[in-house]
């Protein structure tokens, strides 16, 4: 059974974490994705799972991070795909 609360995507939305960042019942509000804290939760150092579109290679919350919120610290769009 798929996390209710991400929807199975393993993201929720960073402005309103109750609600999945990806899938059919995406957000979409613009915001950026965090981790499922339900099914997702990694540990620091840990990768969490990766929302579909992102590039698999990305080895590091880190080097992921830039990807789902700009440098600026602006919330970037989900990625189309
Ligand atoms: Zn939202
Ligand atoms: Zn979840």
């Amino acid at each position: 059974m798929a996390c209710p609360r991400c929807d199975g995507t393993h993201w929720v939305c960073e402005s309103h974490p109750e609600r999945p960042w990806d899938g059919p019942n995406a957000c979409g509000c613009g915001a950026a994705g965090d981790p499922c804290p339900d099914c997702n939760d990694a540990a620091p150092g840990d990768m969490p799972l990766l929302p579909k579109g992102l590039d698999h290679t990305i080895t590091s919350i880190e080097a992921m991070r830039p990807l789902v919120r700009t440098s600026a610290g602006k919330p970037r769009r989900k990625p189309i795909k």
